[in-house]
């Protein structure tokens, strides 16, 4: 058993970028990982504009009710000068005409009966973005390495980078183990229950970025799970197995898996759940043999994984974020000696609560979970308010 920040240790030595990349269009990159840097072909803004709808005028001449000498719609070039006793209404985003230095907005400006308009707030401010001053040309507000969410196809978009390089996305091969499973149309019978890791764990993959391969649910034969994980190798880049990891007499994927010549690097860590775990290498695939508990193969793959399939991508930044956040009520646990993982609600307070959890087959616990806490190897106890690792999911 190796301690889990060991077992992250073995995975990212493990694992090699695939180093190819392809030209996808804008929308087709979210999720993927860039394989340049955005750089911008232009300024932002690309000329001096007014922040607010309102009158650009002199700010000396604020004093005094001014005239309007030109209405300017965003979009439209102005084609007076402001001198002193003037001014133009003029819209968000609309450039600013010459001769002017600031533009009240029209929540501060009476209009007089004569048609002139007289400045009635207390403090002028100047309301003009400048040229260039969110971004200029040549910079690069994104890396290469980043995860593509929405706001960096803003970003890309507002660029004029329709057609962003990214990595070619890993193909991840999902095959769940176990006679005991029937898939999700079928009604099980006695003794059967329904294959929810096969499906969640296309979910995940599909969710960071990567391409998932199912064939089906793998039959507990040593042929069938030996030609099930063959195939697999030969056609994908990560294999994720679930079940048939621990010490059942079913149990015969490590076998299986030294037999096809796959290294295995461990075979089980110091967490709860997730204990049974298997990595192992074979050449540059990465295989991993997740605990069939439900909880369990959802945890292991966050934790474990997902970082893996990022790295593949060049991802700059494969490990989620941890939180500190403070526990909503006391918690305990009856063993410590490993690290424990539990679901928990961040709260709207920011508190952590933790959810009622039977243990790693209770997939129904994480319905109303949107965190994973963790407790620390050796530690039973967490007291109300104390401050707690909280990874969101
Ligand atoms: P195993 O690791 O094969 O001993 O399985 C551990 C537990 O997880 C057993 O109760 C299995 O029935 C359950 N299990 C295994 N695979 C799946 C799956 N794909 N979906 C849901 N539960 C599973
Ligand atoms: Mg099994």
């Amino acid at each position: 058993m190796i301690p889990f920040k060991k077992a992250l240790d073995i995975i990212k030595s493990s694992t090699t970028a695939l180093g190819k990349t392809e030209v996808v269009a804008l929308s087709s990159s979210l999720n993927r990982v860039l394989s340049q840097d955005i750089v911008s072909d232009i300024n932002m803004p690309p000329f001096r504009k007014t922040a607010v709808d309102g009158y650009a005028c002199r700010m000396e001449d604020l004093s005094k009710p001014l005239t309007i000498v030109e209405v300017i719609p965003a979009g439209t070039l102005p084609s007076k000068t402001i001198e002193k006793g003037m001014c133009a209404k003029i819209m968000t985003g609309a450039p600013i005409p010459p001769g002017s230095d600031c533009v009240v907005p029209v929540e501060d400006v009476e209009m007089l009966p004569d048609g002139t308009i007289r400045f009635t707030g207390d403090k002028p401010k100047s309301n003009i973005c400048e040229l260039g001053e969110d971004i200029r040309i040549g910079e690069s507000p994104i890396l290469k390495g980043t995860f593509v969410k929405p706001q960096h196809i803003a970003i890309m978009a507002a660029l004029g980078c329709h057609t962003p390089l990214v990595s070619v996305q890993p193909r991840v091969s999902i095959l769940p183990t176990g006679d005991e499973l029937v898939e999700p149309n079928l009604i099980p019978s006695d003794g059967q229950i329904r294959n929810s890791n096969g499906h969640q764990l296309i979910s995940q993959v599909i969710a960071c970025g990567a391409i998932p391969v199912y064939d089906g649910i793998i039959r507990d034969t040593e042929e069938i799970t030996e030609r099930a994980l063959s195939k697999a190798l030969n056609e994908c880049d990560v294999v994720v197995l679930t079940g048939g990891v621990s010490m059942g007499d079913f149990d015969y994927v490590p076998k299986i898996m030294e037999r096809l010549g796959i290294k295995i690097l461990f075979d089980s860590i110091a967490v709860q759940p997730g204990k049974p775990t298997t990595f192992g290498v074979a050449g540059s695939k990465l295989i991993f043999g997740l605990p069939g508990n439900p909880v369990s193969s959802f945890i292991q793959f966050e934790l474990l994984v997902k970082p893996s399939i990022l790295m593949l991508m060049g991802c700059n930044a494969p490990y989620q974020p941890v939180l500190r956040l403070p526990l909503a009520t006391d918690y305990s646990r009856k063993r410590a000696e490993r690290l424990g993982f539990f679901p928990v609600q961040i709260t709207a307070e920011s508190m952590v609560m933790p959810i009622d959890f039977h243990g790693s087959a209770h997939i129904f616990a994480l319905a109303n979970a949107n965190g994973i806490a963790s407790i620390p190897l050796g530690v039973k106890e967490i007291k109300k308010g104390d401050l707690v690792d909280v990874r969101p999911i």
